[in-house]
């Protein structure tokens, strides 16, 4: 294989080899685009450099430099030519893109006596020394490791002694001295001049470039992106084209739609008599693009036509690069623009009307993740006061946290449970650790497309930019805004990342709205699944929400909260303490009424939908209190003289608490094993859902329910609560003279169940995989033991592939489910499959729940939509 392609190399390769910025290159040059010539050198030369133990194999620098004559030839000048040189960029570039985590060099080829060429042939002296000092910073920023801060306070030692404030103001000579002045810092750090051989200066940066795959924001980058280690970087060697050559150059980034909202605009920002990443490094604050339809009609005309050739040829969004070089464009980087969820949401549908592309390339695009984002909570519009300062809109979503201003705090405060805002002039990759551990973001400095903002919008976080009316001061731990309020360390605000706004104080955030381009896309989701999607809920409210969502029913209503809340539990502890059946018969009927009337506010928000209710589950000490609270209770009553029928109450209760008490409570006297010992519990709560619907039905609605019982394991306990059920409900039925389809079915979250569902199946008429417990259970992990103390080590090891409470462990859990779905489909084909642990919401367990047929996943209502595209991904 080929080591080295041109960027108009006739066998196309892809970014697997070239890297996505060499692909990009290589595809604008093909369709006719201006892009400076250059050549890639590929990402297995890459992955030799590293197996050779970090040394470029043999052969490659001959070939490097037959290239750089072909591309010398090209340009019509000659690398390390005083008389007419070429400058180069040495540019990184993996398969995915990584933003700014890896280097790149611009520049390169300058020396001591090109620069002097550079500057005659230009006849612009203070052009070509900006250049150089521009070269000699990313060089031993990259190559040699010195911080590129050393320089920086060389270049302000100047500015100040010229008076001026930014870097395009500085003079020719001071740009001279800033250059001689790095040069002597380079050889007083390292003990040896900077290297004035063009060649050796090449070779040592595309070395560097390899090991920047290494660097440790790179690694992080890919941990929390889950990029293999093992793809390394290309390396891109172009033609130097310049945006620092005057108020007629400059150099920007745009994205051929709106990355915020997905409106389709020509959007970014540019910097005239600017290089490369002045723009994103933030050091000032861009123009918006729109301004440069004034200030450079005819090129804002060229790039608005050059980003509708991109979108037409790569059918996405594009995030562009270019410098103006002398009114001339130049395109240097396209890729798929990274976008807010919103404008995934947006973009796709729009390209469908556009007919760009197809409805199922438009659900394929959106991730299950980007639809979580999407339900962002927004500021209560009513409680939305005057905001101390406005920023850019950089990340929608409101976040209110305490304010920290480094990385180190956020973490160590997000680790102490608290919420934090991230305040920072600007962020760098080094912040990554803490944007993480912070709810948002909140920048000084900084356009919509710098670090911040990028990052931000990628993990979708809330986020302000470029607030520049906010003054920072870092070393007190102090901003204050315009008006002179200030702000210090440790107070909370809240920050509106869809308007740019930041408030004092935590403002009251509310529930997001599914928004039209939203309710298209799923709706065209809805007509690619097969799996049914359902919800998790156990309050009309919750029901009423996963309804609006687009839950196709109720996957999982639990009744224990029934139980809860301070008379219910005295009821419950009453109905606990009695000792006969006809004792235990009063607090039941208080129990019925309040039960019945829960029932009805659950069904008629469900109305017409299968409503799956699932009777008492936890043990019943968890509606006592602990023995030594009991004991203290009896004493004290006693001390107090308290009446003996009280006295006797304490008593009853504290025998009790002693009674239940277990060593094992999950696995102890729970679920169905309660309602067979003490039926009358169960046959309350089914008549309670019985006379519901019954009221409902009366009133004309159409109530559809499911019984479900908890925890099965054997034929009997099914047959049993089958029976039970059915005699309950009839019974209803009969004395109202009412007819109505039911269903009843168990809950399969024991392994045995999953082992005899063939003999559950012959009186259960549906199954739901209860994998939350079904996973603990297979495993023998206690989920609340297991993820503190030693899943997370599982996971770092490899010793588990990942978390299997959040993704459905396939090849064990996994199997138990398919058995079980074989099996009672064997007895009873019509049986109804779904599952309604948390799984139901992750989107890989949702693929996998519909490679084996289920008939339906069950997630918290916020996850619906989610569900809905996961389903329909899984089946395109
Ligand atoms: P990153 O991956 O961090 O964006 P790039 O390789 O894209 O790094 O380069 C950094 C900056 O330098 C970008 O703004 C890019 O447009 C600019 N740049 C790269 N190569 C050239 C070149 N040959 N001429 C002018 N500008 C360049
Ligand atoms: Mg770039
Ligand atoms: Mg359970």
């Amino acid at each position: 294989a080929k080591r080295i392609y041109f960027f108009d190399d006739p066998e196309p390769v892809g970014r697997e080899l070239l890297g996505g910025k060499g692909a990009g290159l290589a595809e604008m040059t093909r369709i006719g685009l201006p892009v400076p010539y250059g050549f890639t050198v590929t990402t297995e030369v890459c992955r030799e450099y590293y197996r050779l133990g970090g040394r470029l194999p043999d052969g490659l620098k001959e070939e490097v430099i037959q290239s750089m004559h072909k591309l010398e030839d090209k340009a019509g000048k000659k690398f390390g030519d005083p008389s007419n040189p070429l400058l180069i960029s040495v540019r990184s570039g993996a398969r995915v893109s990584m933003p700014g985590m890896m280097d790149t060099i611009l520049n390169l080829g300058l020396n001591d006596e090109t620069v002097l060429g550079l500057a005659r042939l230009t006849n612009n002296e203070r052009f070509a020394w900006d250049s150089y000092r521009r070269f000699i910073t990313m060089f031993s920023d990259v190559v040699l490791g010195i911080s590129k801060d050393e320089f920086e306070k060389v270049l302000d030692e100047v500015k100040e002694k010229e008076h001026v404030k930014y870097d395009a103001e500085v003079s020719a000579e001071g740009l001279k001295e800033v250059a001689l002045k790095s040069k002597e810092l380079v050889q007083k750090i390292t003990g040896n001049p900077f290297p004035m051989d063009v060649w050796e200066q090449l070779f040592m940066a595309i070395e560097a470039v390899f090991r920047s795959w290494n660097n440790p924001r790179a690694i992080l980058y890919r941990q929390l992106n889950n990029i293999p280690d093992d793809w390394g970087t290309a390396v891109n060697i172009v033609q130097m084209v310049f945006g620092n050559m005057g108020d007629d150059s400059g150099t920007g980034v745009a994205f051929t739609r709106n990355p915020a909202t997905g409106e389709k605009e020509l959007y970014g920002e540019y910097l005239t008599n600017a290089q490369g990443e002045d723009v994103v490094a933030g050091i000032r604050t861009p123009k918006p693009i729109k301004e440069m339809a004034q200030e450079w009609p005819n090129t804002y005309a060229e790039l608005t036509h050059v980003a509708a050739l991109l979108e037409k040829h790569f059918k996405d969004m594009q995030d562009m690069e270019f410098t103006v070089e002398k009114g001339k464009l130049y395109m240097l980087q396209t890729r798929s623009g990274k976008r807010t969820a919103q404008a995934a949401v947006t973009i796709a549908v729009d390209m469908v009307h556009e007919g760009l592309i197809d409805k199922e390339t438009a659900v394929l695009r959106v991730s299950p993740e980007d639809v979580n984002h999407l339900l962002h909570k927004r500021i209560d519009p009513s409680a939305k006061g005057n905001p101390i300062a406005v920023g850019l809109a950089a990340s929608p979503g409101a976040a209110v946290g305490t304010l920290v201003f480094s990385a180190e705090e956020a973490v160590a405060e997000a680790s102490a449970g608290k919420s934090v805002i991230l305040c920072r002039p600007e962020t760098t990759p080094d912040d990554l650790h803490g944007m993480v551990a912070a709810q948002g973001i909140l920048t000084t400095r900084g356009g919509m497309t710098s670090h911040a903002a990028v990052i931000a919008r990628g993990m979708g976080k809330p986020a302000v930019t470029g607030t520049e009316s906010l003054k920072l001061d870092l070393d007190n731990g102090v901003v204050t805004a315009p008006g002179g309020v200030t702000i210090k360390r440790g107070d909370v605000v809240t920050i509106d990342g869809g308007t740019g706004e930041v408030f004092l104080g935590a403002l009251p955030l509310v529930e997001p709205e599914v928004s039209a381009h939203f309710e298209e896309l799923l709706s065209w989701a809805d007509e690619f699944r097969r799996l049914g999607v359902k919800a998790n809920a156990d309050t009309p409210e919750d029901a009423a929400l996963a309804r609006k969502f687009g839950a196709e029913g109720i996957g999982l209503t639990r009744t224990e909260h029934m139980f809860l809340g301070h008379e219910r539990t005295q009821i419950v502890q009453d109905m606990i303490l009695a000792e006969t059946t006809e004792e235990r018969m009063v607090p039941l009927q208080k129990l019925l009424e309040l039960q019945r009337s829960d029932f009805i506010g659950i069904l008629k928000a469900m109305d017409g939908l299968p409503v799956t209710i699932r009777l008492l589950d936890p043990p019943l000490h968890e509606f006592l209190p602990e023995p030594h609270e009991a004991a203290k209770e009896l004493e004290q009553a006693k001390r107090n003289g308290a009446p003996a029928e009280e006295i006797e109450r304490l008593e009853r209760l504290y025998r009790r608490t002693v009674q239940f008490q277990e060593h094992n409570p999950m696995m102890g006297f729970r679920g169905c094993r309660l309602g067979i010992i003490y039926p009358e519990i169960y046959e309350m709560q089914i008549r309670a859902v019985a006379e519901a619907a019954v009221e409902l039905k009366k009133q004309g609605y159409n109530p559809r329910f499911q019984i479900m019982h908890p925890l099965v394991g054997t034929e009997e306990e099914m047959k049993f609560l089958a029976e039970m059920t059915h005699k309950v409900v009839n019974e209803v039925l009969g004395n109202n003279g009412i007819e109505l389809d039911y269903k009843v079915g168990t809950m399969v979250e024991v392994p045995r169940a999953a082992l005899v569902a063939g003999d559950l199946a012959k009186y259960a008429e549906f199954f739901s995989f209860g994998t939350n417990d079904l996973t603990q259970l297979t495993f023998g992990y206690s989920r609340d033991d297991a993820e503190g103390k030693f899943l997370g080590a599982y996971v770092q090891k490899g010793i588990l592939p990942e978390d299997p409470f959040i993704s459905l462990d396939r090849n064990g859990v996994g199997r138990l489910v398919e058995l079980g779905v074989t099996e009672g489909r064997a007895t009873r084909p019509e049986l109804e499959v779904g599952i309604c642990g948390e799984h139901g919401g992750d989107p890989k367990s949702i693929e996998f729940c519909h490679q084996v047929g289920l008939d339906y996943v069950s997630a918290s209502p916020y996850r619906v939509p989610l569900a809905r595209l996961a389903a329909a991904q899984a089946a395109l």
